[in-house]
């Protein structure tokens, strides 16, 4: 999937900062919504340093929204 993805959208990062996009080269793919969907339209390329942002920025906020609104659920294994 992840090559897929970084061909679709170029090897170039999608991620917009300010409204602009940073269109650096993308090696990364990261999911724009729900962690367990994995549709390519689901899917962005991200470069090196966006994906680090974003994920520490997420990683967290998802954790707690974990906790606090939904219980445990399994991981529906590979696809
Ligand atoms: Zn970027």
């Amino acid at each position: 999937m992840r090559p897929f993805v970084l061909q679709r959208d170029e090897y170039r990062c999608r991620n917009r900062i300010n409204g602009q996009v940073c269109g650096r080269r993308a090696n990364q793919v990261d999911h724009i919504g729900d962690r367990m969907d994995h549709r390519p339209e689901m899917l962005q390329a991200l470069c090196r340093d966006c994906h680090a942002t974003k994920s520490s920025q997420q990683g967290n906020a998802a954790r707690w929204a974990e906790r606090t609104t939904r219980p445990p659920e399994r991981h529906p294994g590979l696809i």
